[in-house]
Formats: structure tokens, sequence, C-alpha cells
């Protein structure tokens, strides 16, 4: 997809519009307050839930060419240019998130573990300075399968991180991944995502409860199919009684880039078109309903509020 001049004329156009973003937090209607329990770890009580966005760290890596597959680099160095971050390297955070139901402790995506960048894997260690314990975990739920997502649940040794916890996968997700011709058959590049698949999931295929996405999995949690970024990306709304929340997982990558920018396409989208059809309409349905909002790779607390901005969106991480 080409992105247009006018695109470019209308984003441009919207830049004197400015920054609204702390008075929206504070103006919003009944919105929580979110408090940070310790560098990395923001807590939102909503209802009969709690939400924990807790940081399993960052990735730090020299801006490349094609990590917005479908804009120039400089459009991309502008956009993080006005962001205020640095236009050399792009830095990607990890944020999964645990919801408390009372019954339940849920956690939604798992982090690097021992296998991503040594700024990276620090799910554990903010966990432990929640004072959430690994065993504590009743349920571990997976938007989808890529390693930043998936690698956590097991460390090199084998060991499970989170013993006590029955699994959740996306169902279209699994059978994509795991299908054993289908790994044969791809390019080289991606063999090493298969296989973090085989090793994370290979030991308990069996007890893996594969869910379909649009499924209540748990009271209070309902799955949401959001196709794109990978063949059975999913998404999460949490209802306790007052307002309601979603976990987007990947429908964007970095804020900075993709929120502002939904009709880019970042390097990991696997279906860059459904991608993009995908992070528009669940972007609209965030505003549209004043869903609070909590995603993988937002910046900040990974808790906050979407709003329009010119041709896209913003999202404004909340403050204790
Ligand atoms: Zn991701």
């Amino acid at each position: 997809m080409s992105i247009s001049r006018r695109h470019f004329l209308a984003t441009g156009a919207s830049l004197g519009l400015g920054w609204t973003a702390g008075a929206l937090v504070g103006c919003a209607v009944g919105a929580p307050k979110a408090s940070l329990l310790a560098p990395g770890v923001t807590r939102v009580s909503l209802g009969s839930l709690t939400v924990t966005a807790l940081s399993d760290g960052v990735r730090s890596q020299p801006l490349d060419a094609n990590f917005v597959r479908n804009a120039p680099l400089a459009a991309v160095q502008a956009a993080l240019a006005e962001a205020g971050l640095a236009t050399d390297t792009i830095e990607v955070p990890f944020n999964p998130v645990i919801v408390d139901t009372g019954a339940q402790r849920v956690l939604f995506d798992v982090g690097n573990g021992e296998f991503g960048a040594a700024t990276a894997g620090k799910l554990l260690e903010n966990m432990a300075r929640a004072g959430i314990a690994p065993a504590s975990i009743t349920a571990v739920v997976f938007s989808h399968f890529h390693g930043d997502h998936i690698n956590g649940l097991r460390n090199k040794a084998g060991a499970a991180a989170f013993p006590n916890a029955k699994i959740f996968v996306p169902a279209p997700e699994w059978a994509w991944w795991m299908d054993d011709a289908r790994m044969a058959a791809a390019p080289e590049a991606m063999k090493p995502a298969f296989a973090a698949t085989r090793r994370v999931f290979g030991p308990i295929a069996s007890a893996v409860t594969r869910y379909e996405p649009g499924t209540e999995l748990i009271p209070g949690i309902r799955s949401m199919p959001a196709y794109g970024h990978t063949p059975g990306h999913t998404v999460f709304n949490f209802e306790g009684g007052t307002r309601k929340a979603m976990y987007w997982a990947d429908t964007t990558n970095v804020g900075a880039l993709f929120v502002r920018n939904p009709d880019w396409a970042v390097m990991f989208d696997m279906d860059a078109e459904a991608a993009r059809l995908t992070r528009r309409r669940i972007a609209d349905m965030v505003i549209r309903d004043k869903t609070l909002l909590c995603g993988y790779h937002l910046a900040g607390a990974a808790i906050g509020e979407l709003s329009n901005r010119g041709t896209g969106y913003e999202f404004t991480p909340m403050t204790a």
C-alpha cells in the first residue's frame, strides 16, 4: 500500500493540534486512577477486577529502513523525532498484563524469558516487586505465538515459569504454527519462530486449552479475533462492573509510529493489510466504547487512553 501525499499533508496539518494528553486522562468520565506499585508495575482497579501491567523490559535496535515496511525512512524518523524519541534506534517495550478477577489471576503473554535481549526478560523480577508469586498465576492466556510473547513460559532448563497455570492459546494460532508441513516449507528466516513454538508448547501440547477467539475464557474475560499481525492474533476485553478495559496485544507495535500512523505496517505484521484493517476497527471500537487500553508494545505505564489524532490515533499512558 502506498502512502499518498494527501495523507502526509493531512497528518502534517494535524500536528498543530498538539498534545492534549494530560487533559484527556484527567477529563475522562469515571477514569480510574492508576497506581505505580514499583518502576515497571502499574495497577488499575476496575470494579471487581484489578489490571496490572508489568514491564518485561525493552529491546533497542538500530532503526532499520524495513522496520516500517510501507513508509519512507525519513517519514519514520520524523515521527520518532516528533514524539521526542531517538531517530537512529528503535526501542520496543514489552508489557504483559495480569488481570485479577478475585477467583482467578490471569497472565496475558509472558515476555521473553531467558531468550531475548539482556534488557528484556524482566517479568519475573517485576512480579516479585509487585508481590505476585509465579505459583499464584492460575491461567496464562496467549494473544499469539511470536517469541517475545511466548518464550518466558519455560526457561532454558525446561522448567515452567507458572507451574499452576492452565494454558490458553488461540486455536487458529495453534493450527498455523504447529503444522509441521508448514514449518518444513517455511523460509529459513522463519524456522526459529516455528522452533520456539515447539520448545514452549511441545512438552504440554495435550494439556493446552485451544480457545476459539470470540469466546469468554473466564468470567469477565472475553477474547476477540484481531487477525492480521499473525493468523490467530487475539485481543481481550475485561469487564468488572465499572469501566471496560482491553488488552490489545500487538494490534499496534510502538505507539509513536503505529498508533499515530495506523496505516503503517511493522515488519512483524504477517498480513499487513489485514492487520491495518484490524488496527483501525479495534481502535475505533476502543474510542467509541471509552475503553481503557493496555498494549504489549505501548510506552509508559502501557495502560491508558486512546483518542483520535488527525488521520490516526493517540495513546496517552496513565500517570500514577
Ligand atoms: Zn510483539
